[in-house]
This record gives structure tokens, C-alpha cells and sequence, in this order.
């Protein structure tokens, strides 16, 4: 067991964020793949090879077993869940949401908020 320090929160944080963009990666491989492949067997008849595929990162060993840390508010001591999100804290203890942070994200926010009503037009 060992409380999630800003270090190790930062380090699982890049983890996870590292393996969604290899996800990312890898099915944009696939997409390419079944594309091409499409047209190949139209072609030639048969299967083209398949794609080498990067592999996803490896979990790292002192970062297994990490715990939330959160301070709870009634007893003051650190959370002790294991069920932690990418930031490193529980469903508890993750802060709340700080809103959109691209310009693509304010964007779409920004297009949810009621039609402005003109009045006496
Ligand atoms: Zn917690």
C-alpha cells in the first residue's frame, strides 16, 4: 500500500495518458489496415500483411498498489481507496470538473447554452 504522492500521481497521470495515445495509434493503424485491405482483396485476392503494431507501455512496478491519499474530511486521515483515475485520486477525492480547456471543447460548451431572446423585436 502506498499514498499517492504528487510525484507518483504525476508518473501515472503520463502512464495512462501514454497508453491512450498508443490505443490511439494502434487503431489508426487498424483503420488504415482494414481500408487498404478492402481495396487489396479486391485487387489481388488475397490478404494484405498486417501492420506491426506499437505496443502498449508497460505498467510500472512502483506504481502498483497506489492508493487515493485523498484527506478525508471526517476522520482527517488519507483515503485509502485503490480505485484511482488517471489523477491519481478516487471518484471521491478527484476535485471537481474545471470546464473545457481547448478551444474546439469551449466551443462545443458554448453552443449548449440557451439561444439568446430578443426582447421587443
Ligand atoms: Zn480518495
Amino acid at each position: 500500500m502506498k499514498i499517492s504522492t504528487p510525484e507518483l500521481r504525476r508518473r501515472y497521470k503520463f502512464y495512462w495518458a501514454e497508453v491512450v495515445r498508443v490505443d490511439a495509434m494502434r487503431r489508426q493503424l487498424e483503420m488504415e489496415y482494414a481500408t487498404k485491405a478492402a481495396e487489396y482483396i479486391i485487387n489481388y485476392g488475397v490478404r494484405p500483411p498486417r501492420p506491426q503494431l506499437p505496443p502498449f507501455p508497460v505498467f510500472p512496478a512502483d506504481l502498483q498498489g497506489l492508493i487515493c491519499g485523498g484527506k478525508s474530511r471526517r476522520t482527517g486521515k488519507p483515503c485509502q481507496s485503490r480505485e484511482i483515475f488517471p489523477n491519481g485520486r478516487c471518484k471521491w477525492h478527484g476535485g471537481l470538473c474545471t470546464g473545457p480547456k481547448t478551444a474546439k471543447g469551449k466551443a462545443k460548451s458554448a453552443q449548449n447554452l440557451p439561444a439568446l431572446k430578443i426582447i421587443g423585436g
